[in-house]
Formats: C-alpha cells, structure tokens, sequence
C-alpha cells in the first residue's frame, strides 16, 4: 500500500504518529493509498524548519523570489498532465475538470509573479515641514494554510502563492482525501529553487488543525471549508491572536428571468450544476426561474439535458462528471435527496442506483433534479455538495432577489437575462459577495480577490490578489525627518497636528 508522508525542509518525513487516514480511488471505491495523520508534536518540526529557513527568505529580493514563481509555474505546465491524473485519481474529477484546478491556481501563481511591484509602499514627500512618510509591507513570518478536499492544487496555491512570494514561510496542512497533490507541488517548489522549509506540508486531520490555529509561532492562518469548522477555526485563530481568514459552505442560486436566451441559461445551468458531481463552493445547486412560464420550459429543457449527460471514470475523456469523493460523502446526499422527498419537494430526476459496470463499487451518483424546493425546507437552506439541483420557483423579481440575500450563505449567485436594467440592480442589491451576470461560476480571475459574504466566509480580507497580499503581510508607516543641525527646536507637549 503506497504511503502519503509530511514534506519538511525540503523532504519528504514518514509520519511516527501511527495514526493514518484511507486515501480512496473514488472510482473503484477501493483504499490507494494511506496518509499520515501528524501529530501535534509533529508539527513542532514543520514550524521549526519554517521559522528557520523564513528570515533568509524575507531577505531574497522580490525579484529573486518572483523567479522561484515562474520557474515553478514552468514545471506545472511541464507537469500538468502528471498531476491532473493523480488529483482525479484521488479526487473522482474528470481529468478536464482536474487541469482546470491546476490552471486556476497556476493563475494566482502567475499574479504572484508579479511581487515586486505588488508589495511597493507608498510614499509622501513633504507630509510636514521636512517630514516624510512612507509605508512597507513586510511578512509575517510562519503562516498556515488548511484546505478542503474539493480543489486539492488550487486552493493551496491560492495561499502559498501570494504568502510565500511576499516572504513567508509556509506550512499547508491539505485534505486528508487527496493529499498527494499538495505534496507533489511543495517538491516542485523546491525544485524550482525554493529554499528548504519555506514551503512544507503536514498531512492531518482535526488534531494538527487545532495544534496549526494554537501555534504561537504561527502568526495567520488560512483555511477553506465547510461553514462550521471555518467558524470555529476563525474563532480560535482570533483567541490565539492570529490574522485569520476562514471562507466556508456555500448554496448559491441563479436567477432566470423570464427574458433570458434559455438555452444558453440551461447550458450554463447544467455544467456549473453537476460538473466536478456539485463538489464545488461555486457550483450552482439552485435555480430561481421567474414566473410560471419560464419555470415550466426551463424544467422541460433541464430534463432534457440532464438526459444527454454522462457520468463516468474520471479517466473517460467523454464523462461530464465523475464520482463523489468518498462513500459516506455519497450516502449523506442521498440522504439528503431523501429530506427533500420527505419535506414534499418533487423528485424529478432521481440519480441515485447509478451503477456504472466494472465499477459497480465506485461512488457515482447521477444528476438529480428536483421541482418546488421552497425556502422552508431544510433541503434548501443546506449545502448539499452532490449533483442534485433544485428549482425553487419565484413569482417576481423580488422574489427571486430576496432568496440568496436571506440564505445562510453568500457566496456566489448568478442572474441570466437580456436586461441590463435588471442586472445592474440585482448585482447591487443582492447580499453575496460574488456575481454572476449570465456567467454561471463568477469566480474572481487571479487579480481580483475571492471571498463569500455571511457564512460562506468570516474573514476581512479574501483570498488571492491583493487581499492575499494584504493578508500576508503586516503595513508599516515610517514618518521620517532629517534635522539641519544647529537650533534645537525644543519639546513638544502637544500632539503633532498638520495645521
Ligand atoms: P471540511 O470542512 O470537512 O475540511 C476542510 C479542512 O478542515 C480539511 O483540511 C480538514 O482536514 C479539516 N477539518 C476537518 N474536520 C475538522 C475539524 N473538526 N476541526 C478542524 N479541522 C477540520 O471541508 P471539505 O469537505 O474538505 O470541503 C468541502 C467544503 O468546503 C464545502 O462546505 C465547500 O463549500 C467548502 N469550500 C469553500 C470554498 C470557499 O472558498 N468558500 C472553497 C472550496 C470549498
């Protein structure tokens, strides 16, 4: 059975915990692999190595550092192929969908590139007489970063992208589900000429989590996941005195008004549905027609569409989507296609008893659709993370609007119409933090920041672009004056004011 170990100044460490967790084949259903599960004492050494190997790095220029980012990007792009098989092997993603992942945090990487001019201050001459004032952005020293299984390469590189280029070190502490990702990248990072211990990875599970947010050599943690764990990790992480940026679940809707190009709305509807099986924080797993009539065609051309899709191995170059990531993921959405039978939503296509032959024993689920969600049904205000869309019918636009804007979440929305007018009022107005207009995943692009509003995430600084530098780094503001020699001009008692 192949092992999945720590990656500690620059090398790979065998866990000595005894404690290991099952690293599925999501397609067979079979255990590939073990990962180590660390200790906290484990931990210890990953900090260690980073709080050596950081205050050198502080001192690389940017233009050093950004060199490690481009040469690292270059073995991405020489590794894609490599990487996109073993993070769908793990994960049950197609291999598309997997170099999608890659190529999304390939971009941040890229934007990191660009650190010498991202982490300049600003600078005042003449702020008072003889008196100027600049600013720096200065690193933190060790920080962290605790990632969910669904974007196992790009979640990652979010983080250490921006923390690493601005001179920190980095310890990644990835999902237990797919951990072998993560480890490959934080090689390749040494091989790109990052120094030993600037980057290293400690597999784990809730006990290294809680040791990362404790650390007091840790000065900021990342972490994206599931909303109750982001809450509790925010509020540890802010006990312990650390910045802290927590992003968590999502149930994001799209809005079709009645003067939307269907077609194209159904087309966008269905892939941003159940590709990646619904296990992305961006995916749409609710849909808002806007009147009766559009509800009616748009359930017609749903069906129909959902009738085309093909659901296979994450190897089937032809499959839109491929299995869940773990069996007890595949029986809690089902469970939850159940609730939603039981609290009177209509089931109108029915995934579940897909059984893919020669892979009977993987955790496929096929697309379910379901008709008359209301927002009195738990089925609807929780995150159920499958191929499973619901259509919740609104009689009017601000029906629709006050639907994401009462949701627990607020991570990502979309709204499909030809209106211009209607767009621009529904962007201001509704309560979440990305849009979509007739774009069904608004992902912000690498120079943009990403983050949800409400409990999709707790934090004041979101991920990636200059947020993820802001995060990384610590602003100080020097007022400086040189005096001519000679007079003194004595002491002030009164606070130095600028009138
Ligand atoms: P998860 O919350 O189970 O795990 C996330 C991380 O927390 C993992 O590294 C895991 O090892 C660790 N963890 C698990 N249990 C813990 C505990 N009790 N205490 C401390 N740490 C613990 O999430 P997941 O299932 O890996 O990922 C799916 C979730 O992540 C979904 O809710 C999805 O919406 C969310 N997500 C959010 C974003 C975003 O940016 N908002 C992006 C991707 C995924």
């Amino acid at each position: 059975m192949r092992s999945i170990e720590h990656f500690i100044d620059g090398q790979v460490v065998a866990g000595a915990s005894g404690r290991h967790g099952d690293v599925f084949d999501p397609n067979t259903g079979r255990v590939q692999a073990r990962v180590s599960l660390a200790s906290a004492g484990e931990l210890e050494r990953a900090v260690a190595s980073a709080a050596a190997a950081q205050p050198a790095w502080a001192k690389v220029n940017p233009q050093r550092r950004a060199r490690v980012m481009f040469e690292f990007k270059r073995l991405l792009e020489a590794h894609m192929d490599e990487l996109a098989r073993l993070l769908a092997s793990e994960h049950g993603k197609v291999i598309s969908d997997a170099r999608g992942d890659l190529q999304r945090g390939l971009e941040v990487i890229e934007f990191a590139c660009g650190i010498p001019h991202l982490l300049k201050g600003e600078y005042t001459e003449g702020a008072g007489p003889g008196i100027d004032v600049y600013s720096l952005r200065q690193p933190l020293g060790v920080v962290a970063g605790i990632t969910p299984f669904n974007f196992p390469a790009m979640i990652p590189m979010w983080m250490f992208g921006p923390a690493i280029a601005s001179g920190n070190a980095f310890i990644l502490k990835p999902s237990e589900r797919d951990p072998s990702v993560p480890l490959r990248l934080a090689e390749l990072m040494i091989e790109a000429g990052l120094p030993p211990g600037v980057l290293n990875v400690v597999q784990g599970d809730r006990e290294i989590v809680e040791a990362i947010v404790r650390h007091p050599e840790i000065k900021a943690v990342s972490f994206v996941g599931s909303s109750d764990i982001a809450q509790t990790v925010y509020a540890l992480g802010a006990q312990h005195g650390k910045r802290v940026q927590c992003m968590g679940g999502a149930k994001n809707h799209g809005i079709v008004l009645p003067d939307a190009d269907l077609d194209q709305a159904v087309a966008d509807i269905i892939g941003a549905a159940y590709g990646s099986a619904g296990e992305r924080c961006m995916a749409l797993p609710v849909v808002v027609p806007v009147g009766e009539a559009t509800a009616d065609a748009l359930r017609e051309k749903l069906v129909t569409a959902i009738g085309d899709l093909r659901v296979g191995v994450s190897t089937d170059p032809d499959a839109h989507y491929g299995p869940v990531v773990t069996a007890a993921h595949k029986a809690r959405i089902e469970q939850w296609i159940r609730t939603g039978v039981d609290e009177g939503a209509e089931l109108v296509v029915d995934g579940r008893g897909l059984s893919l032959p020669g892979h009977e024993d993987g955790f496929f689920l096929g697309p379910t659709l379901f008709d008359r969600v209301t927002s009195d049904m738990s089925a609807w205000r929780e995150e159920i993370f499958g191929p499973v869309l619901q259509i919740v019918r609104a009689d009017s636009f601000e029906q629709a609007l006050a639907l994401p804007s009462a949701h627990q979440y607020g991570n990502g929305v979309a709204i499909f119409t030809r209106s211009g007018e209607a767009a621009r009022e529904f962007a201001q107005r509704v309560e979440v933090g990305m849009v979509g207009i007739n774009v069904p995943i608004p992902v912000p692009v690498a120079y943009h920041s990403f983050g949800g509003w409400k409990r999709s995430g707790f934090a004041d600084l979101n991920q990636y672009g200059m947020d993820g530098v802001r995060f990384y780094t610590r602003t100080k503001v020097v007022t400086q004056r040189w005096p001519k020699g000679g007079a003194s001009a004595g002491s002030a008692f009164v606070i130095p004011t600028m009138q």
